[in-house]
């Protein structure tokens, strides 16, 4: 079993920055799991501190049932890959891959054999006598994970595997370190500040901000229901539209726009309740005309972003907005409240967009 478990892990480096906060999060066995969150939010410090590079200043790590809170790096049977692969430039591809098997004393006949066989299994056959600095950065990034997989250690950990390459490479990357978690089935965890990779490639993400989980879920979890504002506000290519509402009956009152209450509120909420309406912009629709109950507002910025264009409208939180211009409406809504503006965007497919004013 390569379960990880983390309890009140905390880590406070020598001058007092809490980078972990007393965190609790479970990793299940063969999970392929992702942490994101914002700049400094302790991804990068969890990871570490998984593989023993950051010793914790409170709380516990267990893999499967060993604690390995205090085990150095080398006992703990986990292999990173770095952001920048630390690959040793001076060693042939053969020997990057067979290195960790020479640190713990495997004879030369089984390193080569063993290095050959995880170079066969990552297209890298081909390329065992160059060095580093002959291969492009994806070719140097199947040579990172051959080593990190030589050693069939019990959990991989990945520190922005996919941010060196490019835009090309890196779907292609994508696709082929899904392909060879799912064949592996090791535990793996991931660090990414990339939302779409995560999104993509992880069972289940962490979100975090500040030293802390704010909300554990599978991909569809954690877009579609966000747990809380920082979540909602984090994931997603256009961030969600959050706008204050009161419950109302039925219906949600948004300014002056009265939308129908979503059905997986129902019985969630009570009447006259104020709350945070959150709604994503590819949910809502656009009229170019006034439509009874929906949201009016102008149209300030269009964004054309391929296929579909990103309308950012200016909605007045009163009864002042004027017949203008355009309205969202669809199964939620947005909008200011009580006299202030509110940004609503919303996604408008190829050809129906406005012109902005
Ligand atoms: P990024 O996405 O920018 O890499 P991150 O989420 O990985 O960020 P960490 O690198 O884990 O964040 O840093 C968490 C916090 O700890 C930050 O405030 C950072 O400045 C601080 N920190 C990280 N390493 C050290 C260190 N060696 N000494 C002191 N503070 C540190």
């Amino acid at each position: 079993m390569s379960a990880i478990t983390m309890r009140e892990l905390t880590k406070v480096y020598p001058g007092g920055v809490r980078a972990l906060d007393a965190l609790d999060l479970e990793i299940a066995d063969g999970e392929f799991f992702a942490l994101l969150g914002p700049s400094g939010c302790g991804k990068t410090t969890l990871l570490r501190t998984i593989a023993g590079l950051e010793i914790a200043s409170g709380g516990s790590v267990h893999i499967g049932e060993r604690n390995v809170t205090n085990l150095p790096p080398g006992k703990r049977d986990v292999a990173m890959v770095f952001q920048d692969y630390a690959l040793f430039p001076h060693m042939t591809v053969q020997e990057n891959i067979a290195y960790p098997l020479r640190i713990k004393k495997v004879d030369r006949r089984s390193r080569a054999d063993k290095a050959a066989e995880t170079a066969d299994e990552l297209g890298l056959s081909g390329l065992l006598a160059r060095r580093p600095g002959q291969l492009s950065g994806g070719q140097q990034q199947r040579v990172a994970l051959a080593r990190a997989m030589a050693c069939h250690p019990q959990v991989f950990l990945l520190d922005e595997p996919l941010s060196n390459l490019d835009a090309r490479l890196r779907l292609e990357a994508r696709t082929f370190l899904k392909r060879l978690q799912r064949e592996l089935g090791v535990t793996t965890v991931f660090v990414t500040h990339d939302q779409a990779e995560a999104l993509a490639l992880a069972d289940r993400i962490a979100v975090m901000e500040g030293g802390r989980i704010r909300q554990v879920g599978t991909p569809t979890e954690v877009f579609r229901r966000p747990a809380n504002t920082f979540v909602a506000g984090f994931i997603g290519s256009t961030p969600m539209n959050l706008v204050d509402a009161q419950v109302d009956g039925d219906e949600l009152t948004v300014g002056r726009a009265r939308l129908p209450l979503p059905d997986d509120a129902r019985g969630q909420v009570t009447d006259g309740e104020r709350l945070v309406y959150g709604v994503r912009p590819e949910y809502l629709d656009y009229s170019p005309t006034p439509v009874p109950g929906a949201l009016t507002g102008q149209v300030v910025v269009v964004e054309n972003l391929g296929s579909v264009s990103l309308v950012s409208l200016d909605v007045p939180g009163d009864d002042t907005a004027d017949a203008a211009d355009a309205d969202a409406t669809g199964d939620g809504g947005t909008a200011g409240d009580g006299g202030g503006r509110t940004s609503v965007q919303v996604v408008v497919a190829e050809g129906g967009e406005p012109e902005p004013g």
